[in-house]
């Protein structure tokens, strides 16, 4: 077997697999208002196409798939689509992301079909602020939180974008929420993705403070079992509880040496580095019927165009994609 392995040495195991670039909502630092310059499915990878990849590249070492978008519950067939990738010999982790408006009516279907882990955006709990951050509203999450939790996905995590001026101060209730209902809390910098991502960055507060804070009131100690995850968390727990909180710093700590994953947007394209340019399209060749030796081949020249390190610090203004594109 040719193992999907970097020019760095970093061997590629997760892939976050975009399924739509829709969304239902419109978080300031995600989409842009009124964004309408959607791609039109024709484009779009079918349920056969992405199965087919992913299981070639299962073939070769991938063992962990995240299905995000955009919004992954506003594609039609979604739980097709899991089904699909759970059913790939060596795929032994399948999470989502979601902002779980849609997720009440679709929580047991999606854990029957495969996922074991789910991720949750909810950045306050404030119904005034949840609409002014996302325009959507806070009761369908919470709806959706709750009917993901008595389905018994495990764990669930919270992710929170931490904002100046916006959100900073609803941390610890986000928190006593996640300790009621044994749930992870995920901590994230604001990035610069494309514009949004940008006006975003003018909010950006370094979490290294929030972990002072949250320090001084709450008993924090080294996550004892730190939560199963693939990505660059790293995680707390405050003691006596269940709850573990993860850190995610691209922008105060980046992990790059560590990085163990690629990106395939919807229509194709794998990007080798969310702060990257460097792409590979293969919905081409999975339309011209490459066989799988052919396929496994481009694979390895993808691969081996991964840059080293995301440059955000040094050049913000470098990517100009959305996150609904590449899949955050
Ligand atoms: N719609 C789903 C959701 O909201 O969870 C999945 C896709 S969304 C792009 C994935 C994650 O990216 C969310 O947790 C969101 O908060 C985060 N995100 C989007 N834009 C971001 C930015 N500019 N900086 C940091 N995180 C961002
Ligand atoms: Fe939609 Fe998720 Fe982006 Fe918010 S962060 S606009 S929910 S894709």
């Amino acid at each position: 077997m040719s193992a999907l392995i970097d020019p760095f040495g970093r061997r590629i195991d997760y892939l976050r697999l975009s399924v739509t670039d829709r969304c239902d909502l419109r978080c300031f630092y995600c989409m842009p208002e009124g964004f309408k310059d959607f791609e039109e499915p024709a484009h779009w990878l079918t349920v056969a196409e992405i199965e087919r990849l992913l299981g070639v590249m299962a073939d070769m070492g991938l063992a962990r798939v995240r299905v995000t978008g955009g919004e992954p519950l506003v594609r039609r067939g979604v739980v097709d689509i899991v089904r699909s990738i759970r059913s790939l010999p060596g795929i032994r982790d399948l999470a989502l992301s979601t902002n779980a408006t849609r997720l009440a009516p679709m929580a047991k279907d999606l854990h029957a079909a495969g996922v074991n882990r789910l991720n949750v955006s909810l950045d306050t709990l404030d119904a005034e602020r949840f609409k002014q951050v996302t325009q959507g509203k806070l009761e369908k999450v919470l709806a959706g939180l709750m009917a993901a939790k008595s389905v018994g996905f495990l764990p669930i995590k919270i992710n929170m974008v931490v904002m100046r001026g916006m959100n900073e101060a609803d941390v610890e209730s986000v928190l006593a929420f996640c300790i009621e209902h044994g749930f992870v809390l995920r901590l994230i910098e604001t990035m610069p993705m494309g514009d949004t991502g940008r006006d975003a960055v003018d909010h950006y507060v370094n979490l290294q403070t929030i972990k002072q804070r949250l320090a001084e009131r709450y008993p924090l100690i080294p996550a004892i079992n730190p939560v199963d995850g693939a990505g660059p968390a790293r995680y707390l727990q405050v003691a006596g509880t269940a709850t573990q909180i993860g850190f995610i710093t691209p922008m105060s700590e980046h992990f790059c040496g560590t990085c163990n994953r690629v990106r395939l947007a919807v229509d194709g394209t794998m990007y080798m580095c969310l702060g990257q340019e460097h792409h590979f399209s293969f919905r081409p060749l999975l339309r011209k019927g490459i066989p799988d030796d052919e396929l496994k081949a481009a694979l390895i020249s993808a691969i081996g165009l991964k840059p080293e390190r995301h440059e955000f610090q040094d050049k913000p203004e470098k990517v100009i994609r959305f996150m609904s594109m590449t899949g955050g």
